[in-house]
Parts: C-alpha cells; structure tokens; sequence
C-alpha cells in the first residue's frame, strides 16, 4: 500500500494510527510506503509517535523522501531518520533533477553520500515532469544522460539513484538511457 502525494504526513498522528491499523486488518497486505517531502521541510515531522507508528507496525514500513540537494539535510532530519532506519525502517530518497541546483555530478554524488550517513538510500532521480512554469529547471536528456554515466563512475552501484521520468498513462515510471538522447 503506497501513500503517497499531495502529503500524506499532512495527516495527525491519530489519523496515521487509525488508517494503519485498519490496513493492517488486510490480510493480503505486508508493505506500507509513505511518500513525504514534510520530513525534510518540517523535520520534527518525525515525532516520537509517527516513528513509533511506522516502526510498530504489522507492515513493513518504507519511507519516500524528496531531497534535491544536500543543503536540506539538517541535524534534525538526521537524528529522526537514524531513529527509524535503528527501527527498521527502510528509507530511500528520490531527487527531481534541476538545472542551477543540483545538475551536478560532484552535487549528486555528494548528496548519495550524504543520505546514506543518515541511513538514507537514493532511489529515483527525476527529470522534471513539464509542468507550466518550470521549464527553467529543465536539464536536457543528453546532458541528464551524460551526468547519470559519471555518477555511475563515482559511486558504488546501491549509492546511484535510477534516473526515471514519468510517462502520463503508463503503469510505471519509464528509464532513461542513451536510447533516449
Ligand atoms: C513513482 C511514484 C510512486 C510509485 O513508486 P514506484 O517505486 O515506482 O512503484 C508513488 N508515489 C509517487 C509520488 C511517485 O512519484
């Protein structure tokens, strides 16, 4: 069961524990994905209750964040994260590429590092979606393609985020390769 955007942290603690226990009632159901940017702009987001919450639970908890540059990272965000992850709970971190602020092999290269001393492992790096108003931030798919290859050279593999970009009607998000260049 994923919850996911707008913000599902948006939602009290009581209203989390609610909703959790009754998906824990669903038999067939063993995973629950939280996708959040709160935790990195609001990090005492992380409460006692809400780790105490993902990390007692039937299901095995996950959770998404969105950080797109190192700069995010505070002491707070770290001493929650390193609390779930000693919790067991998972925790990856999924990026937007944007250009002037993080289109940067040395910048992404050194954010992977970074979320992984806070337990954090980098899953998705996103070419930006094209939505009106953006389109300053857009990194070519060559250049994007090109900066993915060097960090694929800098990091090891568990520390390269898959670059991706989201294709409307299709089930999943679709890779993006040298084919698409
Ligand atoms: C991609 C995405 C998902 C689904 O994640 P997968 O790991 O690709 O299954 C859920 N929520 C948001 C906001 C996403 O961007």
């Amino acid at each position: 069961m994923i919850l996911s955007g707008g913000d599902p942290l948006i939602l009290s603690d009581h209203r989390l524990a609610e909703l959790i226990k009754l998906l824990e009632k669903v038999p067939h159901l063993r995973r629950l994905r939280i996708h959040s940017r709160l935790p990195v702009i609001v990090p005492q987001r992380l409460t006692p209750e809400l780790i105490h919450l993902l990390s007692g639970s039937r299901l095995h908890s996950t959770l998404v964040v969105h950080i797109n540059h190192s700069a995010e990272i505070s002491d707070e965000f770290s001493r929650g994260a390193a609390q779930l992850k000693t919790r067991g709970v998972t925790l990856l971190n999924q990026s937007v590429l944007l250009r002037g602020i993080n289109d940067n092999s040395e910048l992404l290269a050194g954010l992977s590092e970074k979320l992984f001393e806070c337990g954090v492992l980098p899953y998705y790096l996103h070419l930006l979606d094209r939505v009106e108003g953006a389109a300053h931030f857009e990194v070519e798919i060559s250049r994007a393609v090109k900066l993915h290859d060097t960090l694929r050279q800098r990091l090891p593999g568990y520390l390269l985020p898959r670059l991706v970009r989201e294709t409307s009607g299709e089930k999943s998000k679709s890779p993006v390769t040298s084919r698409h260049c």
